[in-house]
């Protein structure tokens, strides 16, 4: 697969989510759309950014959720890859961007090309130089990252494959990364993974089945707890403080 078939099934993927090839997208929210799919958020340590299986019709992604919200973001990207154009059942994935096996770099350049379509990329790097021709300052770093909702490093990974900053600028642009997007005004959320008590989760197919076959009386409440418990769900089993006050608005 080259770099036009990434692009290609990158659009295909916006198409199928209904969405544009221009604008940023919430990749969380679009996965949590996918029926059959049971989403795992679990704090895998400093080497694997997800994983993706697929042995039977009920596909799960695991997502590293010890790396900061942005990379989530991307790594969640980088999984859909796999769910859909890649055909080996059980795909493990390294943190490290662009490395590692071919599947690996391809997976990596769809998930760039899916949050940061290269049309949308142009036109925000042609607004920021307005003014005149000039290199991307980390000002500009900041806003592109913000705009598509990525990482630090994966938005670098993609500059300087489009050859909009040299090799040579990235290490600047890689230290005091929070510090660098506070001082210009933004809030840190993207840079920080959640607390570390909200980073073990299961949203999706496998908590909707598990409801349903315990309101069909199929398992048994003991059953129930046990599973969802499993899940991450204690939630679910025993409420939350906050639901008494629930707010709706
Ligand atoms: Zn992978």
């Amino acid at each position: 697969m080259n770099k036009m078939d990434l692009l290609l099934k990158a659009n295909d993927l916006r198409t199928r989510f209904g969405e544009d090839f221009k604008s940023p997208v919430d990749i969380m929210s679009l996965a949590h759309s996918i029926d059959n799919l049971t989403i795992v958020l679990y704090p895998m340590g400093e080497h694997l950014s997800g994983m993706c299986i697929k042995s039977n019709d009920n596909p799960v992604i695991a997502i590293n959720s010890g790396m900061s919200m942005g990379r989530q973001h991307f790594s969640m990207a980088h999984e859909l890859f796999h769910l859909y154009y890649d055909k080996s059942t059980t795909s493990i994935c390294s943190k490290k961007i662009g490395h590692g096996k071919e599947i690996e770099k391809q997976a990596d350049q769809f998930a760039s090309y899916f949050l940061i379509p290269p049309n949308a990329l142009k036109d925000k790097i042609k607004q920021l130089k307005i003014d005149r021709e000039r290199t991307l300052s980390i000002e500009d770093i900041v806003k592109i990252e913000q705009y598509f909702m990525v990482s630090r490093q994966a938005i670098l990974f993609r500059l300087i494959e489009d050859n909009e900053i040299s090799i040579h600028d990235v290490e600047e642009m890689k230290q005091n990364v929070i510090q660098s997007a506070t001082c210009f005004g933004y809030s840190d959320t993207l840079y920080k993974p959640l607390p570390e008590s909200k980073q073990y989760m299961t949203y999706g197919y496998l908590i909707k089945q598990t409801n349903e076959a315990y309101k069909s009386k199929l398992i048994s409440t003991g059953k129930y707890n046990e599973i969802l418990l499993s899940a991450f769900r204690a939630d679910i089993v025993y409420g939350t403080e906050e639901e008494e006050g629930e707010i709706v608005d």
